[in-house]
């Protein structure tokens, strides 16, 4: 705030905007070129949407990207979620944890398995699942960890699946957010039982909709295809009769899918996958280049803190999906981050305050009984009540006050970044300013 007299004055207060110039393909998202309109069309022309022989040329692809054994393709990510939690033994009964910050689909697929879910608290500067709250929340009922590389930043998963092997229960990474990412030099996705993620349209690696999973567990893996992909268990009518299933437990129940779910990508939705993951390395690699410079170019600012690892720590941020900054405001003289926004929103800049609301506070996690078992689903399969109040989980309902979204930077073009960042700097610099003014 010692700057505030050097700064000019801020749009808001009507003062010049930052950003006047039009960002040109900045920000555009999924990069979409003839070779993916050649891709799906050829799909289309031929015909072969339902089949499956695009998606295992994408999964290898996969597979190998991920530096993993098998990988399967979805419908969608929170399929995926469903699948990999049944393949890893949660059933009706048994328990997952999982991290209160973040997108529902994490967790809520294990409701329909007859699970109960436990949230945990998230890290304040990584935002993801607090290591140190999941011990004392598993029970003889815990089957799996559930954890997010939240908006990018990989998860301690060091000190989680120390944990998960001393109880020995599952982890599963939901990997929708950091695809691509690395935690000490090692994939994301890769470090747990297995990687379950979204490919749609939003997220950084696209496939317009569907969902991957990963592992180097073949019986994890065949039990994701016994339970939702029956056309590829190898019996029955409608298959090739090819199977994929070798568990002496499995083979007896090939050609029906034990969930009674159908999970299978559509093949427009793998043929651009495939497109879309041969240039996902270079891509990426201009986005962390760009990302950073921005942060760079704010180092030092009071109030705002990057939300990425330490350099030269092994770790990165993978695609950048949906990046978000750390608000400090007690440095700021306690300017609320929804005035920071809007004063850096006059900037010409598009931010909003918050993330994900946590959902253990959510009327659904509370009371809603979904499958009419005459008591809240939350706790409708439980010895206990697991319902989690205001107050709970401290760090996870202190975050809409503390985080504030980026842009997110496609291209690295230096001089452009720079002015999105002076911008931030500028209603940083101006926030004594911004508390005198009536609102
Ligand atoms: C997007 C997302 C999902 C769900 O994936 P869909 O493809 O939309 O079904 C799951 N988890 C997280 C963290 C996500 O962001």
């Amino acid at each position: 705030m010692t700057t505030a007299g050097k700064t000019c004055k801020p749009a808001l207060l009507g003062g010049p905007k930052s950003i006047t110039e039009d960002p040109g393909d900045l920000f555009t998202w999924p990069i979409v070129t003839a070779e993916d309109e050649q891709a799906v069309l050829e799909v289309l022309r031929a015909g072969k949407m339902s089949g499956n022989d695009v998606t295992k040329q994408f999964e290898a692809e996969a597979a190998d990207y991920f530096g993993v054994r098998h990988a399967l393709g979805y419908c969608n990510g929170t399929a995926a979620l469903l699948g990999a939690m049944w393949a890893c033994g949660v059933a009706r009964g048994t328990e997952i944890i999982g991290p209160s910050l973040t997108y529902w689909a994490t967790v809520m697929p294990a409701w329909s398995l007859g699970a109960t879910i436990v949230l945990a608290d998230c890290e304040p500067d990584t935002l993801c699942i607090d290591p140190g709250d999941i011990e004392h929340r598993i029970t003889d009922r815990t089957r799996a960890v559930v954890v997010t590389h939240n908006y990018g930043h990989p998860c301690d998963m060091d000190a989680i699946m120390a944990v998960a092997h001393k109880h020995d229960v599952k982890v599963i990474e939901d990997v929708s957010h950091a695809q691509g990412g690395l935690y000490k030099g090692r994939m994301v996705g890769t470090l747990a039982d297995c990687g379950a993620m979204s490919l749609m349209t939003g997220k950084s690696l696209v496939a317009g909709e569907g969902g991957l999973l990963v592992t180097d567990d073949r019986r994890l893996w065949e039990r994701a295809i016994a339970f939702g992909f029956y056309e590829r268990t190898g019996a029955g009518r409608y298959t090739d009769g090819k199977s994929e299933i070798t568990e002496p437990d499995l083979v007896p129940l090939r050609g029906l899918p034990l969930g009674g779910a159908k999970h299978r990508m559509n093949q427009a939705c793998a043929a651009m996958g495939r497109v879309q993951l041969r240039h996902y390395p270079a891509r990426i690699a201009e986005i962390q280049k760009a990302m950073n410079f921005f942060w760079d170019c704010l180092e030092g600012t009071p109030g705002l803190r990057a939300h990425r690892p330490p350099a030269k720590s092994g770790s990165t941020m993978g695609g950048w999906y949906c990046p978000i900054g750390l608000y400090r405001p007690e440095e700021l003289g306690g300017l609320p981050v929804a005035r920071f926004c809007e004063a850096v929103s006059a900037e010409g800049v598009r931010t909003s305050p918050g993330a994900n609301m946590p959902l253990h506070l959510h009327a659904v996690f509370q009371e809603a009984d979904v499958y009419g078992d005459g008591r809240p689903t939350a706790i409708a399969h439980s010895d206990r009540d697991v319902r989690q109040g205001p107050g709970s989980l401290p760090v996870a309902e202190s975050v809409p006050e503390r985080v504030f979204s980026i842009p997110w930077f496609k291209h690295y073009r230096p001089e452009a970044i720079r002015a999105y960042a002076e911008a931030f700097r500028k209603v940083a610099g101006s926030a004594d300013r911004l508390l005198e003014a009536p609102e």
